[in-house]
């Protein structure tokens, strides 16, 4: 059984558009963070400043690298869509629950084996 192909269309598409918008996010990230300005490091900023660019970057690598993970996953499900095996469970085979993809388009699992998981 797969999905019929002008939901699996809609699905990409949503898909796609998440991808975009997250490697947007990325690269912004990427020049907002001030560990990435080549000014800096000419700059004798106060110790004060030295220690808030710290924490910013480290909240930008922790949000880059949960950006990452996602845009994994998305991609995963892409191959997924392109293979014809989007929307099975990777567990137990069974067609996941369209609610359930389209609160969480990337979802690997059925309802039944995520909870499984959990325990
Ligand atoms: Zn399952």
């Amino acid at each position: 059984m797969k999905y019929p192909q002008n939901i699996l269309t809609d699905i990409k598409k949503h898909l796609n558009a998440e991808k975009d918008k997250i490697q947007t996010t990325l690269l912004s990230l990427k020049a907002q963070d001030p560990f990435s300005d080549p000014e800096r490091l000419i700059d004798n900023a106060a110790s004060d400043t030295e220690a808030k660019e710290e924490s910013s970057h480290e909240r930008m690598e922790a949000l880059e690298k949960e950006l990452r993970m996602h845009l994994k996953d998305i991609e995963q499900a892409l191959d997924r869509v392109h293979k014809g095996s989007y929307g099975k469970c990777l567990n137990c085979g069974k067609m996941i629950d369209t609610d359930r993809l389209a609160v969480k388009p990337t979802a690997l699992l059925c309802v039944h084996c995520e909870r499984n998981k959990e325990k």
